[in-house]
This record gives C-alpha cells, structure tokens and sequence, in this order.
C-alpha cells in the first residue's frame, strides 16, 4: 500500500520510521514545509543558551538517511495543502518552484504541529518580536542576539517554554523579565509548588512580573502592561501556548474537539478511518477521567507514532491516555508533574485528600542533598492517584517518573510505602521520599 505522512519531525518521522520497522514493502512519502527534518525542538533552548554548541547535534536524521537506511522519501519544502477524501489524493506545492501537483494514498498520517500563539496587540513589530518552535526560529533568535548583542528581554509567558528560555537568556548575560498573566507560573503545579520557582527566578535574577499582561507597545518602544508598569527592553520572546494546526483537517471534514485538537479514536484514526493523526494537532483522552485530552509534549507525540504505526500495519494496540506528565529544568530546580492538579480536580468537583513531604534528596550527610517538595493527590476511598507534583533538586525526575508507574500499575497511594527503593547515600534514603509519602498517606 501507499502510505503519505504529513510533518516531518517528532510525530511525522517517528511514525513513518515505526511504520517501517512492522513494513518493509508500502512505499512510503514524507512531506515537509520547512527545510529540515527529525530535530529536536527540546533541546533548541539550550542552543540559544550556549550549553548545546553542536547544532548539527539538534539532528537525528536527514532526508538522504531516511532514503538510505529506511527506504522513505521525504520531499522538504513540500507543503501539502489540500486533501481530496473522496478520492484519496492530495495536493501538494513545492515551496521552491511553487508547483502544484498530486499523489494518491491509501493511509494518510496527518502530523502537522502547532503553531506558536502570538496576541495581536497594538504596537506588535515596534521591537524585534520571536518565538521558538522550529529550527528557522531558533537561528532567527541566534542571529538576531549575536548581530545586535542586546542586553535585556521580555518573555511574554511563564510556561515550559518561557521559564526554560528565561535560563537560557540569563545564561548568556541578558537581563530578563517574565511577563505572566496569571498569578503564578507553570499552570500545571498548584499555587503552593509554584511558589518555590517564584522564588528560585528571583533569585537568579529574572525580573517576574506575575498578574500582569502585555497591552501594547509605545511608538518610543516603551512596554505597557495592564498593571500600569512600563518596561523597556531590546527584544520579545513570546511563549504564550500553542494552538493545533488544524486548517488542512478541517477542511477536509475531519472532526475537531472541543480542545482545538484533531479527534483521533484509540488506534490515532481521525473520523476518516483511512486517516491518522498524531502530537500536537490532535486531541486524545484522559487516562483517568477518560474526556477530551490534548497534551502538546514530545512522549505523546512518540507514542501514538507507534500506536498509528502498528495499526497501520495491521498489529492493533490501543492507547490508554494521557496523564500530561511533564518535567522542566528552572535554573538549579527541577519542576514536574503528572496526572490532575489541585485546580483541575476542584474545577470537577472531585473528592480528593492530599499528602505532602519535604525532604532532602538523598542522605543528608554525603554532600550535596538538595530539597525536594512533593505533593500528591489521590482519592480518599481507594487511594487511587490523581496525581501529583515535585519540584526540587536532585532526583524529582526519578520519584515522578515511580508516580507515573504507580499510577499507570493502580498501585494505591499508600502502597507507596511498601516500594523497595534502591538506596545508597548518594541517591536516596534507606526510607525514600515516596516511601514516607506512602506512610503519610495510610
Ligand atoms: P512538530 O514537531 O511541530 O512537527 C510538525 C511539522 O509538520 C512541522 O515541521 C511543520 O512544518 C510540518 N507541517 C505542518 N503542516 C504541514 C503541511 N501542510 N505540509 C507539510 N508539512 C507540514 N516537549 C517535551 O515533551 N519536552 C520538552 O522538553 C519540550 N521542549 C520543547 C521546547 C521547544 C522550544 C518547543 C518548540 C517544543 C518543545 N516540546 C517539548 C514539545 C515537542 O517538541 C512537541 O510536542 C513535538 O515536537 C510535537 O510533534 P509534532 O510532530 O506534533 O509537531
């Protein structure tokens, strides 16, 4: 069979390489918009930081090694703007000679993305303005900082994206203000955790300016912002969300959700069975509450590759949710989360107890332990987990990631206490954090 993917990054590439593995005789075509491929957006903050130096390193493959080593063609600069259902055919313009022409298919990917929301305020453009989301953004950023060496910024939002970047601009010396609406940063933490990385920007010396919005910007550059602050400053990052990239879909009659995502079933099938989707466009489920999901992060992205991927090639396995873990890295913090926060569980009225412990990360007395703040909800009949939040030092990464397990295997909240944790000073302590979180919880 034919099998045509849309997007050629993380859900795009990812699939077609899974596709495949299980597949060795469909001939398969990849088209891209932009010029390159299979980069890791993640890691393109810590390029403009100066802590990645590599940046042939951001690759993982090529359209050449993607013919060679996997018998797919990919066609960058190729942007497919129409899809004929009826007749399973799509329109494509070659973005270099802006060519039209068709290729027929009998299973379509749709892994498109998103795009980077940017507010249309008065004055937009008076200062150079960026987001990050692809390569041509990051050197855009690059080249912009390194010809006209500026000495402050302003990023407009406190999520993953703006925290990360307001590291990495501080690494590289830039005075940065972090312009957030709401009144605290990273949404997916309850107020309290949030609270430490209030603390943690300050003091490496962001400017954090919470309950404040931008409204414009003044023919002298001056930026105002709805506390009636004024900021003056060289550039913009606006990390403000994303929003799915839904045009192609919905033009071609495929359903979107209530989330502004693309609705796929438990195999990725769009309402077109002969029509997949995956990442960021997309709307999946929740893995507790089972309602309407969308989660724009990479593991989502990965996995429903391999979920489209074996359904494709007629292995069915079917996905079981989302939790929306993530994790980000805040100067020396480390913040992550999984499954429903404080808010979400109150906004559903949902019982629900919560434990909390403080600690230091492994034995207090080999050097370097560093506090770790752990918050967890669960349900007060069962134990169930909701979910939970870390934020600290050392080992958040690993106590989440058990969360994630312990939720995924039912174990009860506490059950957590009867985890035979590795230890050794350097790691942990002969009672781990999560173990006495478990004893709290009983
Ligand atoms: P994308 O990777 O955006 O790929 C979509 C591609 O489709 C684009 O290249 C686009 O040009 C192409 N395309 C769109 N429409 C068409 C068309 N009509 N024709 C042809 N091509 C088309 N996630 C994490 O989990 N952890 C992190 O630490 C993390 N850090 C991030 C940092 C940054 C700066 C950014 C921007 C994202 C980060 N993410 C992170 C999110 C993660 O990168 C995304 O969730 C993931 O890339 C989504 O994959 P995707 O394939 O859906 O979309």
């Amino acid at each position: 069979q034919k099998i045509l993917v849309i997007g050629g990054v993380a859900g795009g590439a990812t699939t077609a390489s899974q596709i495949r593995k299980l597949d060795k005789e469909s001939t398969i075509i990849m088209f891209e918009k932009d010029e390159y491929i299979s980069f890791g957006n993640c890691g393109m903050p810590y390029y403009i930081g100066d802590i990645i130096t590599e940046r042939d390193s951001l690759f993982a493959a090529t359209p050449q090694s993607f013919k060679e080593k996997k018998n797919i063609e990919v066609r960058t600069r190729h942007e497919v703007i129409d899809i004929n259902r009826p007749s399973k055919i799509l329109t494509i313009k070659n973005l270099q000679t802006e060519e039209l022409y068709e290729e027929s298919y009998d299973k379509l990917l749709l892994a498109p993305g998103a795009y980077p929301f940017v507010p249309d305020l008065p004055g937009i453009g008076i200062i150079p303005s960026f987001t990050l989301r692809n390569i041509e953004d990051m050197d855009y950023i690059k080249q912009y900082i390194n010809e006209h060496t500026p000495s402050s910024c302003a990023i407009v939002g406190g999520g993953f994206i703006g925290l990360e970047m307001a590291e990495n601009f501080t690494q590289i010396g830039l005075d940065v203000h972090v312009i957030e609406r709401s009144e605290q940063v990273m949404k997916m933490i309850d107020p309290s955790m949030a609270e430490h990385l209030h603390e943690h920007l300050k003091e490496n010396g962001v400017h954090l300016l919470l309950n404040s919005s931008l409204e414009g910007i003044e023919s002298d550059r001056t930026l105002k912002l709805s506390t009636g602050e004024q900021l003056k400053v060289d550039f913009l990052l606006f990390a403000v969300g994303v929003k799915p990239k839904v045009d192609l879909a919905e033009k071609a009659g495929l359903t979107i959700g209530e989330t502004g995502g693309i609705v796929t079933n438990e195999f990725m099938q769009t309402n077109d069975p002969n029509i997949y989707a995956v990442g960021d466009a997309i709307q999946t489920f929740h893995f507790h509450l089972q309602t309407p999901k969308r989660v724009p992060l990479a593991w989502p992205a990965h996995r429903q590759s391999y979920i489209a991927a074996k359904h494709i090639a007629g292995e069915p396995v079917s996905f079981k949710g989302l939790l929306g873990t993530s994790i980000a890295k805040v100067f020396h913090l480390t913040v992550a989360a999984t499954g429903l926060s404080e808010k979400a569980l109150n906004q559903m009225e949902m019982e629900y107890k919560t434990v909390e412990h403080s600690g230091k990360s492994h034995a207090g007395y080999y050097p370097g332990a560093e506090y770790v703040y752990i918050r967890v909800h669960f349900n007060p009949l069962d134990g169930k987990i909701y979910g939970a939040q870390i934020v600290g030092g050392d080992g958040v990464d690993k106590r989440i990631d058990v969360i994630v397990t312990a939720i995924y295997g039912g174990i009860p909240v506490h059950e957590l206490q009867a985890l035979e944790t590795s230890y050794s000073p350097p790691y942990s302590s002969p009672k781990d954090l999560l173990n006495i979180v478990g004893y709290k919880a009983e």
